[in-house]
């Protein structure tokens, strides 16, 4: 398989070639066509298996193909309001995937910004209002941006949990059931939603239950 099979838009495969990637790795390979098609997916993966393009790169395609308009700067204490969100466990992997996420949408005009806890409030909101397209964030940190009115949620086109094992084993469920169950974010069906579990225990199953609609589920 090759990154040109996959239908992605001229100014992704620019930033595929300047990664270096040369082939699609297999999550990729599977999970590029399900996100292009706009399905919903359940993907159990390991890290390092190259999945954060497997999500990024139908994101970041499908927004260049729906000629979506990139955010302008706001106002100071203007809300930003994100039309893909991408929930991950830790400061460490939020940070990686941010980085990987600035490198895919290089020279698109999406902009992504990084929200993690223990760091000051104040930075991030300056991201945050110069403009956010894809939000990068973990969920405590989220979750205060959005009961203080920092961030609105009603725009989500695309959300994905990564390492939801992970998230569960941390005991962020009750953080994320709040932000998906109980925030202005589409309902499930009304966005697509990608999860990623190294495992797949009962747990993670009523997630996928809960928060994916008529999914695919794939297994590396
Ligand atoms: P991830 O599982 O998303 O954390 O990716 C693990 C590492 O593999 C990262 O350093 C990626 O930049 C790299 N990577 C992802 N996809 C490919 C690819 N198709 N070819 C070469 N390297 C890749």
């Amino acid at each position: 398989a090759a990154f040109s099979e996959a239908d992605l838009p001229e100014a992704v495969m620019a930033n595929v070639k300047r990664c270096k990637y040369n082939k699609p790795t297999p999550v990729q390979k599977y999970a590029i066509p399900i996100g292009l098609a706009g399905r919903d997916l359940m993907a159990c993966a390991q890290t390092g298996s190259g999945k954060t393009a497997a999500f990024c790169f139908p994101m970041i395609s499908k927004l260049l193909k729906e000629d979506y308009k990139p955010q302008k700067a706001g106002a100071y204490g203007s809300k930003a309001t994100p039309v893909a969100l991408i929930v991950s466990p830790t400061r460490e992997l939020t940070c990686q995937i941010y980085d990987e996420a600035r490198k895919f949408a290089y020279q698109t005009g999406i902009r992504p910004v990084v929200a993690y806890g223990g760091a000051p409030v104040v930075d991030q909101v300056r991201e945050l209002e110069r403009g956010c397209d894809i939000l990068v964030a973990t969920p405590g940190r989220l979750n205060d941006f959005v009961e203080r009115g920092r961030v609105r949620l009603r725009d989500i086109k695309f959300l994905v949990l990564d390492e939801a094992d992970r998230m569960l084993d941390m005991g962020f469920e009750p953080q994320i059931r709040k932000l998906i169950e109980e925030s202005d974010l589409p309902a499930t069906g009304h966005r697509q939603t990608l999860m990623f579990s190294a495992t797949f225990p009962k747990e993670i199953q009523q997630l996928a239950a809960d928060f994916l609609h008529d999914y695919v589920f794939l297994s590396i």
